[in-house]
């Protein structure tokens, strides 16, 4: 089974657009979203009609969750917070019931997904060091863990006996023992240095990770996020990847 797994979409409606184009040039037997696809970018509601259309399964995210009134935004810094009273001022009702509807935890054949770690999934944790890998690990009952949240593309591999270790590499493949925790990136809000989206293209039968960036029209994005009156900050830390 070859999986397309994607992230973090956050209303950006241009780096979505390349992925989907992107995505139609793979041979890919299922696609996976790991949640956020609303909050800070201009395009939320444009961004839930194509995820729609795309039909991948999909968990929920902090900023799905806070849009559609499942959670308070008490954790979110001004920035998101701002975005998310945005987003919640514009999305239609079918919406609201659409992401209210999302599970947390998605579970199929040899892979497990969620946007943070497993451990009290609904609280959104960050996936930030060896141990919250381990936690994460602990609850995992398949080989492959997808998760979002933190933007960053990176994998905590575990080998028997051995700690879990943490590494990006652009392509790699997994040993039959090893077992994996493995961030996507993001698509609409790269925070890695790298401005250009990030998926995932992950082939269970060979047990191979691949990372994938694409470039895509950055500079309408940003004129999206300022002519709609979001943060400023949310369009400049486009054009870094921050
Ligand atoms: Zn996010």
């Amino acid at each position: 089974m070859v999986y397309g797994i994607f992230s973090d979409i956050h209303g950006n409606l241009e780096a979505l657009e390349a992925l989907t184009k992107a995505l139609t040039d793979e041979k890919l037997d299922r696609l996976l979203c790991v949640g956020d696809i609303v909050g800070y970018g201009a395009n939320p509601l444009e961004c839930i009609d194509m995820i729609s259309d795309l039909k991948p399964a999909v968990v929920c995210g902090n900023h799905d969750a806070a849009c559609c009134g499942l959670i308070n935004t008490r954790c979110f810094n001004d920035r998101a917070r701002s975005a998310v009273i945005w987003t919640k001022k514009r999305i239609r009702t079918q919406d609201v019931e659409l992401l209210q509807g999302l599970k947390h935890v998605f579970k199929n054949g040899d892979i497990t997904m969620a946007h943070g770690t497993l451990h009290e999934p609904e609280s959104f944790n960050y996936m930030i060091n060896e141990t919250s890998a381990r936690a994460t690990f602990d609850l995992m009952d398949t080989k492959v863990c997808f998760v979002g949240h933190s933007h960053v593309p990176g994998i905590f591999s575990e080998r028997p006996e051995e700690a879990p270790s943490y590494f990006y590499k652009k392509k790699f493949k997994l040993t039959k023992e090893e077992r994996a925790i493995i961030n996507v990136g993001s698509v609409g809000q790269p925070r890695d240095g790298d401005p250009r989206s990030c998926y995932c293209i992950y082939d269970s039968d060979a047990r191979s990770v691949e990372f994938k960036r694409m470039t895509y029209d950055v500079q309408k994005a940003q004129k999206n996020i300022i002519n709609a009156g979001l943060p400023s900050y949310l369009a400049f830390r486009l054009g870094k990847g921050v």
